[in-house]
């Protein structure tokens, strides 16, 4: 993929394109290992900020069933990839550092992101999600292949709310809550520009609703409950006073849509036309206009 000879998993710091991680990154080997690492890198902007969050992640190592399984398929590999090396190493968050769009997905795919290291890179779900992007003058390619490939966003970052590769792509409710301080970290970071967060499916949206109350913030009709899951759905969060993260006031529009996956995209719940009227209203709701493409 490189030209370079990487062992699978990618040991931090060997030279991956995109890789965060030097081999002096603290790992993460328990949820309350996760807890502590987070909670630094949250506050500690001035410390590396969202490069050393970057970092952390992608050598954690809290949940021993997918640590087992990421690795697993690392070293086994599809007959397709065979020849190439896996990064078998949690999936950070991808894109602008400040962005006005951030998009919440699931997590990594096996043969995906387990295999190029970038969220949403290398498998059929990506190729989507990239394409509308690009449609949408969010990314400057209409492709997302490998690291290192030339992609670059604009306005937008793509997180995956649990960044190991998990079985069947059913992480169990103790992996999303051992992995749920690395989104509120991220979040630190993130909130203050974020406008719009694009959910990817109920678990990304469930995710995205939890950790932003979880800074403070609250549905503007509180009265509604906590919101529902659907394509196209919108709900206003806000934090009208300084929230447990001491913030300052601020809101947020949820976007829902349905997930990228290939059960999704082949079946046709999910249509071009239907994703790219999403990223249009998340465009439109982060008040970025019409922009033509990237590359244009
Ligand atoms: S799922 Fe999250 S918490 Fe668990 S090992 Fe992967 S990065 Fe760490």
């Amino acid at each position: 993929m490189t030209g370079a000879k990487f062992a699978s998993p990618v040991p931090p710091g060997a030279g991956w394109p995109e890789d965060p991680a030097a081999p002096e990154t603290p790992v993460a080997k328990s949820a309350a290992g996760v807890r502590r690492i987070a909670r630094g890198a949250a506050v500690t902007r001035a410390g590396g900020g969202l490069a050393a969050l970057d970092a952390a992640i992608s050598v954690c190592r809290a949940c021993p069933r997918l640590v087992a399984w990421r690795e697993d398929v690392a070293v086994a590999k599809r007959a397709a990839y065979a020849a190439q090396p896996y990064w078998g190493r949690p999936a950070p968050g991808w894109g602008v550092e400040s962005p006005q769009i951030l998009v919440v997905g699931l997590a990594p795919a096996a043969h995906g992101a387990n295999r190029t290291g970038r969220v949403f890179t290398g498998d059929r779900s990506g190729d989507w999600l990239y394409a509308a992007l690009h449609r949408a003058g969010l990314a400057e390619l209409p492709t997302s292949d490998h690291a290192g490939d030339g992609q670059r966003l604009s306005h937008t970052r793509i997180v995956a709310a649990v960044r190991c590769a998990p079985p069947q792509n059913k992480p169990t409710p103790a992996e999303r809550d051992t992995c749920a301080p690395w989104l509120d970290a991220e979040l630190a970071h993130l909130e203050p520009s974020v406008r719009v967060v694009v959910a990817l499916g109920g678990f990304g949206w469930e995710a995205a609703w939890r950790a932003y109350q979880r800074v403070g913030y609250e549905r503007r009709d509180a009265a509604a409950g906590a919101p529902k899951f659907g394509h196209g759905a919108e709900v206003e969060l806000t934090r009208p006073t300084r929230g447990a993260s001491g913030g300052a006031p601020g809101s947020v529009t949820l976007l829902g849509c349905y997930h990228v996956s290939q059960q999704n995209t082949f079946t046709g719940r999910l249509t071009e036309a239907m994703l790219d009227d999403v990223l249009g209203r998340a465009v439109e709701l982060a008040g970025l206009g019409p922009e033509p493409p990237l590359s244009a």
